[in-house]
């Protein structure tokens, strides 16, 4: 694999910056989404139209407080005219090419422009003094999550690598090619020792999460694990608030003609004493779990968002791993590979029959 060799010596920040001014000098592109810096060490994501706003871009916040596709989809849901770059974080990447399979984003004017993730500090971890940043190397400053991301680089459409030697833009695919030709940048640099680097820290990072996985699956295995799971949930439905994916415009579980009586409550209360409110926990979480298995992008969102610390998100992402390797999908890899969730087959999962 090949990219452009930008200037290496230079901060991973900087060089974002100056590939950003460049585009919108050049008009390769009208208009940039990018989180800014905000008031109290806040990183709202920002659409820059004017380079001097660019001064305040925070390409690589340290903490991830809206999800990348979230702020994407809240204004792209129709074709654009002018052409977007959108800077964001791998997995805010494949969660706009998942919610773009599900029609919620049209990707066609915008090129997603990605880079080597270092991860994110959790938001319960980041104090007021905004000085804790992630660190790649030092797994106890980032999210659960990130530790076992294995998607941290190469996904949209042209990706920075940040190795200190090696800051080279790779183009992968062909819009981001466009890109790279748009800023009269070619791609003749080898990145293949970054390409090593990724592949050795993904297969680190598989194991990782293999770990975690049977560990969570050994302690909350069954339906009573499951309730054991969620017993702390209080049901403030903030991860499904923050969640990129959770794409139904009207959740099953606030249906009106989901809600029992009072009647209903009462008769529990007088049953056990009391009875607990909101009620249908499990039938929520479960009921998410289901619509997340094909498209969570183990993002982490959710977890950072829970107020009870409830692992949400190792637990969805490892449902989701399981269900999209029998559809032999990954979620947001590739935008061409068609949602499995909208594509019938005669002939599949036989072996789950009776
Ligand atoms: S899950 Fe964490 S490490 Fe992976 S891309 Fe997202 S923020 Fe980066
Ligand atoms: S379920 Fe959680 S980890 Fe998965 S995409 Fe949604 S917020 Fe991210
Ligand atoms: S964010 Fe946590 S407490 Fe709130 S509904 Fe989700 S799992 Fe329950």
């Amino acid at each position: 694999m090949k990219g452009a060799a930008l200037e290496s010596g230079k901060g991973i920040k900087s060089i974002l910056i100056d590939l950003m001014t460049d585009a919108l000098n050049n008009g390769a592109v009208s208009s940039i989404l990018v989180p800014s810096t905000g008031p109290d060490n806040s990183f709202p994501w920002t659409l820059v139209t004017d380079v001097s706003s660019l001064d305040r871009a925070e390409p690589i916040p340290p903490i991830m407080s809206v999800q990348g596709a979230k702020a994407l989809a809240s204004f792209t849901q129709f074709p654009e005219e002018g052409r977007l770059l959108a800077v964001m974080r791998p997995c805010e990447a494949r969660a706009a090419i998942e919610l773009s399979k599900l029609e919620q984003i049209d990707l066609n004017n915008i090129i997603l422009l990605t880079f080597d993730c270092p991860g994110a500090v959790p938001l319960s971890e980041f104090g007021d003094d905004g000085i804790m940043k992630p660190d790649i190397q030092q797994s106890e400053t980032i999210r659960p999550l990130c530790r076992q991301c294995t998607s941290f680089t190469s996904e949209g459409d042209v990706c920075l690598t940040c190795n200190e030697d090696d800051r080279i833009l790779v183009p992968l695919t062909t819009k981001g090619q466009n890109f790279l030709d748009s800023l009269g940048k070619r791609a003749e640099a080898d990145a293949s020792a970054w390409m090593k680097w990724a592949k050795d820290l993904s297969e680190e990072r598989q194991k990782i999460k293999k770990d975690a996985e049977n560990k969570l699956k050994s302690t909350y295995g069954g339906l009573n694990g499951l309730a054991e799971f969620f017993s702390g949930c209080i049901s403030c439905r903030n991860c499904r608030k923050v969640c990129p994916i959770c794409y139904c415009r009207l959740c099953f579980i606030d249906m009106k003609d989901r809600r029992s009586p009072s009647s209903e409550y009462l008769e529990h209360s007088s049953n056990a004493g009391a009875a607990r409110l909101l009620s249908n926990t499990l039938l929520f979480h479960v009921g998410r779990m289901a619509h997340m298995s094909l498209s969570c992008v183990s993002c982490g969102m959710c977890e950072d968002a829970c107020p009870s610390d409830i692992p949400i998100g190792r637990l969805v992402s490892m449902v989701s791993s399981n269900t999209t390797d029998i559809f032999g999908y990954s979620a947001g890899s590739n935008p061409e590979d068609p949602l499995p969730l909208n594509t019938f087959q005669l002939e599949e999962l036989h072996e789950y029959e009776d």
